[in-house]
């Protein structure tokens, strides 16, 4: 939500004047969370390293620190952002424009797909921020064209599309293009392992802002089951027959195994709804309603329905087939710590997951305990 703050204003940033006009005449009001975290301490130099949904207002996050970082009167590229695409840049471009519109500042956008002597022209007159994709702002870095030894700013937006592999040698070539010193921002929805490389390489001590919500197994207990794959049918009906569920998740790893599962809970006499990946985004949406409503206790699905388990009347998870990995384990079974509800997670697990369970148990540094016959009923 951009709108639910702290209560800072921009005012209290004490932003150079023309800027804060700008942001005033965006619309802008209030920062939103992202901004309340980024602005103050990008503003102070330090590296930032920053985490929000998409549509939090990341754009600004950094924009605005690097518009009020930069000196107009220098006429060198003073910050060089970085984007995955030609639209984003472009986008970006324009939010620095908009924002920096009462500053005597130039914004140049340096993308693939535009003829590259109209980049080499424009760079000939003062630029103070570079905006641009990494092929093509690499290329102008090795022909000496963007010269950035002077640049002190860097910023990754998208950081985790930048850094998933296609870019690694422009973006190397940029970063040792700057001095050793630079400020560092990078941004991103989610923060997977070459980020974290990333940050570990490159960054500086970075203040990490995470607005995502926190997932955790507190207050959820933990079984598994050992059964042969041709039980796990007779063993889920076993678990429906013992358990007091109000609401339950059941994870498959495919889609067909989905639609199959659903079918078996319905000839048992159960009611249950399906969701999976090949479904239209709409008909998804309707089964997730109709479930939140309590129209149907079950509902099968892949892990396309991951974060977002946070249902009050669900207690009871069950991973029908067990999942590869800690990350899409804790997606399943792990809920926002906030709300601290009860629940109980049934892991059926045939002999091929043994391994998994335990690699698992280990990485969450968790306990995952054999079913017992009685399930107390304060537990879930
Ligand atoms: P993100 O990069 O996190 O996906 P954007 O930076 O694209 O999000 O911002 C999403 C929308 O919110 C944009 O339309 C932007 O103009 C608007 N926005 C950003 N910050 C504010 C703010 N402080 N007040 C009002 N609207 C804002
Ligand atoms: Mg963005």
């Amino acid at each position: 939500d951009v709108t639910k703050t702290r209560g800072n204003d921009f005012e209290d940033y004490m932003l150079k004047r023309e800027l804060l006009m700008g942001i005033f005449e965006k619309g802008f009001e209030t920062p939103s969370p992202v901004q309340e975290e980024v602005i103050p301490v990008a503003i102070s130099g330090m590296d930032v390293l920053a985490r929000a949904k998409n549509g939090t207002g990341k754009t600004a996050a950094f924009c605005i620190p690097v518009l009020q970082r930069v000196d107009p009167s220098a006429e060198h590229i003073q910050a060089v952002v970085m984007l995955p695409t030609r639209e984003l840049s472009l986008q970006t471009s324009a939010v620095l424009k908009e924002l920096g519109r009462h500053m005597e500042v130039n914004v140049m956008v340096s993308t693939g797909g535009t003829p590259l002597r109209d980049d080499l022209a424009r760079l000939c007159k003062a630029v103070h921020i570079l905006v641009g994709t990494p092929g093509r702002v690499a290329d102008l870095v090795r022909r000496g064209a963007a010269k950035c030894s002077k640049a002190t700013m860097l910023v990754f937006d998208e950081a985790d599309k930048l850094l998933s592999g296609d870019f690694d040698g422009d973006i190397e070539e940029i970063i040792r293009a700057m001095p050793a010193d630079r400020q560092m921002m990078l941004l991103s929805a989610t923060f997977p392992v070459a980020v974290k490389d990333f940050r570990d390489a490159y960054m500086r001590s970075p203040a990490e802002v995470n607005l995502m919500e926190e997932l955790t197994l507190k207050g959820i207990t933990q079984y598994y089951a050992f059964v042969e794959e041709h039980q796990k049918v007779m063993c889920l009906h076993t678990l429906f027959a013992k358990l007091e569920v109000r609401q339950s998740i059941i994870f498959c790893n495919s889609v067909s195994r989905v639609e199959l599962l659903a079918k078996r809970i319905t000839e048992m006499g159960f009611s249950c709804f399906y969701i999976h990946s090949r479904m239209e985004q709409s008909d998804r949406n309707r089964v997730f309603h109709e479930f939140r409503k309590g129209s149907t206790r079950h509902l099968v699905c892949t892990d396309l329905f991951t974060r977002g388990i946070d249902i009050d009347t669900v207690n009871v998870v069950i991973n029908f087939d067990f999942p590869t990995g800690s990350e899409t384990y804790l997606h399943r079974i792990g809920r926002s710590g906030r709300f601290g509800h009860l629940g109980l997670a049934v892991n059926m697990i045939t002999n091929k997951d043994k391994k998994e369970l335990f690699a698992i148990e280990q990485e969450l540094a968790t306990e995952i305990k054999a079913i017992p016959r009685e399930i107390d009923r304060s537990v879930y």
